[in-house]
C-alpha cells in the first residue's frame, strides 16, 4: 500500500534561506522543523526533502559537496528521531555556468520530475500527500505532479496566496495540527 508523505522544500523550509546554502557554516535549520517532520512521522507520513540547486548549475558549489551537506542534514534529523525517507534534488539550471549542469530539467520546479520520481521510489500516494515549500514555483511543481495539499510558508503573513497553494502558515509548526 502506497504511503502518504510530507515533501518538504529546502532552503527556507528546512533551513533558513541565505541563498545558495551549499556548506554547513550557513546551514541553519528553522526553528519547529523537526518538531514537524517527528509528528508526520509519527502519524505515519514518509517525509522526504524535495529542492532545487542551481548553485551547483552556476558554479558556487559541486554536487558532491551539496552531497555531503545531505549527509550532515539527515544525521541531524536522525538526531532529532527522525529517518528521511529521500532527498530529491536537481543541479541544472539552463544559466547555469558549469556546462554538464546547464539545461532545462523536468526535475526543476515548478517542473513535476522530482515528486514524481519521489512517489515512484518511495512508493507515495500523492494524492494523500502533503507538500510544504515557501515559493510559488513550489505549489506549482506540487500541484502538477497532483498533490492534493499544497501549503504554502509565508512568515511575513501572504495578502493573497499563489493559486496553486491551497493553504498558508507563517509558521511551521502551524501544519503540525493539520497531519492528521
Ligand atoms: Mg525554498
Amino acid at each position: 500500500m502506497p504511503y502518504k508523505a510530507l515533501l518538504l522544500d529546502r532552503d527556507g523550509v528546512v533551513n533558513i534561506d541565505h541563498g545558495y546554502v551549499g556548506d554547513r557554516s550557513r546551514f541553519v535549520f528553522m526553528d519547529g522543523v523537526f518538531a514537524l517532520a517527528r509528528h508526520a512521522m509519527d502519524r505515519g507520513f514518509r517525509v522526504a526533502v524535495i529542492t532545487n540547486q542551481s548553485g551547483i548549475a552556476r558554479g558556487y558549489f559541486s554536487e558532491a559537496a551539496f552531497l555531503e551537506l545531505t549527509g550532515w542534514m539527515r544525521a541531524a534529523f536522525q538526531a532529532q528521531g527522525v529517518e528521511l525517507a529521500g532527498v530529491f534534488h536537481c543541479p541544472y539550471h539552463r544559466g547555469g555556468t558549469v556546462e554538464r549542469y546547464a539545461r532545462d530539467s523536468f526535475w526543476r520546479k515548478p517542473n513535476p520530475g522530482m515528486i514524481l520520481e519521489a512517489a515512484r521510489r518511495l512508493e507515495l500516494d500523492l494524492a494523500r500527500s502533503v507538500f510544504l515549500g515557501d515559493q510559488p514555483t513550489d505549489m506549482e511543481a506540487a500541484r502538477a505532479a497532483g498533490v492534493e495539499r499544497r501549503v504554502l510558508l509565508f512568515p511575513d503573513g501572504a495578502s493573497t496566496a499563489p493559486e496553486a497553494a491551497t493553504s498558508v502558515i507563517r509558521r511551521l509548526e502551524e501544519l503540525i495540527p493539520a497531519l492528521r
